[in-house]
């Protein structure tokens, strides 16, 4: 419950409409707690709608996916596209290909990715989609075939200046071509409709580095500002070893972190020598394989079944990059009883609401995933002016962008939760901060949409 009869009003709402969506209920609870101070502080939200509007998706579609296996077998699986609000820009965001995609998921995402955007100071709006096929196992003929059949229907509802789909769980670079390939064949237009592309087809350099390293750059600065620290010297674990936590090995790396620790959906191996990124690379990137082949490659490393117990493992930074609540409340008082001083959020929403409230209560500085990981979708609408312009900007460019972005991102949620009496609680501060400029966005058009 919260203390203000106008957010009590827009929740009921939001659960009366979107029954047992979980995630989403999750996500839109969170928001609106955040932004109890802003609401009284500003009557026009409640006379103008806001909230109202801002929680229900402007479109939806959901459609049939069909597919034909290598054995000739047809397969149908769901797709979704949920573009949740242009109020800044042309929709934006990723496409994700899991088992467990269904709409509360893709509404959560969506839904997020509005004020992760807005957090960008670019003009870009949020949006999500993906499906609920499962890209491991399949050939590469298969993931074509499906790709093609799924792109055949999103088409019609995407365009460079409508919405710009990019890469998330299960989407890389090889997705994201045969999804291209497809879009071109059916439209005859070159047009930079989706990010993540490979470099020789109008891709940005950098963005495949782009979620990781941003959020590097974002716990570096909130070391530096909020406990006159860094990476340097620090023992670090990542959850994940997909695109967001192998570069966020590297630049933590870089930074003068050690990373001890990193998962897959199966388990988990601990390296106390440091983890070798190229061995991780090589089994996830190249041969798409499981973690757990890493200890038959480095002596001395350790293999655990299971995800959660990752946690365990003593760290001073702990990164969690592979997926929503994988941090609950047991894992986070294990952390901080081991000493953590520095959570950041590369996946989206790793840690449940209790996981949250545990980390700010020790005093740990906890890194919000909006404003952590935005990083990549940054990149990517630096990739989108790229293409309009038809030009690419080097390697160096891009990440000193990329840098500055980051280090804006922090300060500007700082600063919010600051002027809203909440210092120090990036979570507020970066959901006001990004609603404050997709509001006045929406106040300026009127009731359009
Ligand atoms: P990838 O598919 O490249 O990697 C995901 C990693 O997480 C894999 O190692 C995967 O293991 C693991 N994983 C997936 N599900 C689970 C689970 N239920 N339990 C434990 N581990 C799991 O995805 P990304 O790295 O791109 O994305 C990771 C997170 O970051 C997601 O939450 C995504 O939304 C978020 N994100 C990504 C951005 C990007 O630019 N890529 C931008 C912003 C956010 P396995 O190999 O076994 O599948």
């Amino acid at each position: 419950m919260f203390k203000s009869d106008y957010l009590n009003r827009v929740y009921a709402g939001v659960e009366a409409r979107n029954p047992g969506e979980k995630e989403f209920l999750q996500a839109v609870y969170e928001v609106l707690e955040s932004l109890e101070p802003v609401v009284e502080a500003n009557p026009r939200l409640e006379a103008n709608g806001i909230l109202e509007r801002i929680v229900e998706p402007e479109r939806q579609i959901f459609f049939r996916v069909p597919w034909v296996d290598d054995n000739g077998k047809v397969h149908v699986n769901r797709g979704f596209r949920v573009q949740f609000n242009s109020a800044i820009g042309p929709y934006k965001g990723g496409l994700r290909l899991h088992p467990s995609v269904n709409a509360s998921v893709i509404k959560f995402l969506g839904f997020e990715q509005i004020f992760k955007n807005s957090l960008t100071s670019l003009p870009i709006g949020g949006g999500k989609g993906g499906s609920d096929f499962d890209p491991k196992g399949k050939s590469d003929m298969e993931v074509m075939r499906f790709c093609q059949s799924f792109m055949t229907e999103l088409s019609k509802h995407i365009g460079a200046d409508t919405d710009v789909p990019a890469g998330d769980i299960g989407t890389g670079a090889r997705e994201i071509g045969f999804m291209y390939g497809q879009y071109k064949r059916l439209r005859n237009e070159f047009t930079g409709v989706l990010t993540g592309k490979g470099l020789t087809y109008g891709g940005s350099l950098a963005r495949t580095e782009a979620t990781g390293y941003g959020l590097c750059y974002f716990v570096e600065e909130m070391l530096n500002c909020m406990k006159n620290d860094s990476f340097k010297g620090k023992t670090v674990v990542i959850s994940g070893s997909g695109n967001v936590a192998i570069y966020a090995n590297k630049k933590a790396t870089e930074l003068g972190g050690k990373v001890v620790a990193m998962s897959d959906s199966n388990g988990y191996i601990v390296d106390m020598n440091g983890i070798n990124l190229d061995v991780v690379k090589q089994i996830k990137e190249v041969e798409r394989g499981r973690i757990k082949e890493y200890v038959n490659r480095v002596k001395g490393a350790k293999y655990h079944e299971g995800c959660s117990d990752i946690w365990t493992v003593k760290c001073d930074i702990a990164l969690p990059c592979a997926t929503q609540n994988e941090i609950n409340e047991e894992s986070a008082k294990a952390l901080i009883a081991n000493g953590v001083i520095a959570v950041g959020e590369g996946a989206n929403m790793p840690s449940t609401p209790e996981a949250v409230a545990a980390f700010q209560n020790a005093g740990v500085l906890f890194a919000p995933a909006k404003a952590a990981n935005a990083g990549g979708v940054a990149t990517s609408a630096l990739e989108m002016s790229q293409n309009s312009m038809r030009y690419s900007w080097t390697f160096e460019e891009v990440d000193s962008k990329l840098k500055s972005i980051m280090v804006n991102i922090f300060h500007n949620a700082y600063d919010a939760a600051e002027k809203y009496g909440k210092k120090g609680n990036l979570v507020a501060g970066a959901n006001i901060a990004g609603f404050e400029k997709v509001a006045e966005a929406m106040l300026a058009q009127g009731v359009a949409y």
